[in-house]
């Protein structure tokens, strides 16, 4: 089989939003389709797929580098003749030197990951019953532990709005909440808190997000003042690169410690578990497919983290998608975020997924089941050419 075509559409995300670091307002996403020469029912199979949200896309990147030599490659296919995403990637990659990942990375990811997704439509079944396969797992379920993402701070941003978001979380299924902070003063983020408490219930059902905000004493002011609520975790306190202020700051901190959406390989990976002092069993790992790499790469990863003495368990990747949703459940990893409602076309879950009492169930549909996404249906079309 032969990839003969790869196309790309830069989408703009939809809100009016903004963390402790970003707004939102003119981050794109690449979404990716990848044409083969494979027919069912009549029509060429389709893989599609996205980088990640929170980003930019990477038109350039994938047209002018990544897309001609995919498609000119030698050897796309593993020894039994199947697809294989990992030379995939490995074509993608030629000709770049290492180091330096940046939004290479994350246009290497999209096509990388278009390729599971035509890989499970070619066997007729969701994508993460085809991860699961391909890396040995036992696929116990089809849902995974899901929490919901927002708490953001909103124009005309104040305390009633975010508890009504989090009541609304809890309406649909959610049992387990992330807010913002670092946008704001200390104060105002305590009030933030203790007003999502009010809702979560219990402060194991609440993690705070600072977005790498915090030189390593603006970290230490916050986690002075919040350890005592021994929240669910603390998550990117300060620069994601930092690995020494990370290991100081749970040195002081002890409560969990969340980080790693915003390292894009498997060294940088790698480095944090030498040098970051992340502890086996309480901290969490959020490193994204989606922005490093894709799946093969974030294998890789997996198997450092439990090299190192971590269990998969501890790993809920940034970006809380339908990507993410299937790669959660077929490598078992601890569970995933969602943006219910924002970050559309692509944040959040489709019609087709359940969410329950803090576990959502991936669709049946095959592939990553982007098409279950009404948001997304006119953009899978454009890019179809129907
Ligand atoms: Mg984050």
């Amino acid at each position: 089989m032969r990839i003969l075509e790869i196309r790309e559409k830069t989408i703009p995300l939809g809100g009016h939003l903004r963390n402790a670091v970003v707004s939102f307002n003119d981050h794109t996403v690449s979404l990716v389709a990848l044409l083969s020469d494979q027919i069912r029912g009549g029509k060429p199979v389709i893989g599609f797929a996205f980088n990640s949200i929170g980003r930019f896309g990477q038109a350039g990147i994938i047209n002018e580098r990544l897309s001609e030599r995919v498609i000119n490659a030698d050897e796309l296919l593993d020894q039994e003749g199947h697809l294989s995403p990992s030379l995939v990637a490995t074509a993608a990659m030629k000709n770049e030197k290492p180091g330096g990942h940046g939004d290479r990375s994350g246009a290497v990811a999209a096509i990388e990951l278009a390729t599971w997704d035509l890989k499970a439509k070619l066997r007729d079944e969701p994508a993460y019953a085809t991860i699961a396969s391909a890396f040995q797992r036992s696929l116990s379920a089809a849902s995974t532990s899901v929490y919901a993402a927002g708490g953001y701070y909103y124009p005309g941003d104040s305390i009633e709005l975010l508890k009504t978001e989090l009541r609304e979380y809890l309406d649909q299924g959610y049992t387990a909440f992330k807010i913002k902070i670092g946008g704001a003063s200390l104060d105002h983020d305590m009030h933030r808190i203790e007003s999502a408490l009010e809702i979560a219930g219990n402060s194991r059902a609440l993690a705070v997000d600072a977005n790498g905000r915090f030189d390593l004493k603006q970290a230490l002011n916050y986690a002075k003042v919040i350890r005592h609520l021994n929240l669910r975790w603390f998550e990117e306190p300060g620069d994601p690169l930092d690995f020494q202020l990370n290991r100081l700051l749970i040195d002081e901190y002890q409560a969990p410690i969340a980080t790693g959406e915003n390292l894009f390989s498997r060294i940088d990976s790698l480095n944090l578990m030498r040098f970051g002092g992340m502890r086996p069993d309480i901290d969490v790992f959020q490193m994204d497919p989606g922005l490093s790499y894709g799946l093969t790469e974030y294998a890789g990863i997996l198997t450092d983290l439990e090299t190192a003495g971590f269990n998969r368990r501890q790993c809920r990747p940034h970006g809380g998608h339908l990507i993410n949703l299937h790669i959660a459940v077929g490598l078992e990893l601890g569970g995933c975020e969602a943006y219910p409602g924002v970050f559309q076309p692509f944040g959040g879950y489709s019609d087709a997924c359940r969410v329950q009492e803090g576990w959502v169930t991936a669709p049946s549909a095959p592939g990553f089941g982007l098409e279950t996404k009404s948001e997304l249906t006119h953009h899978l079309k454009e890019l179809r050419g129907d």
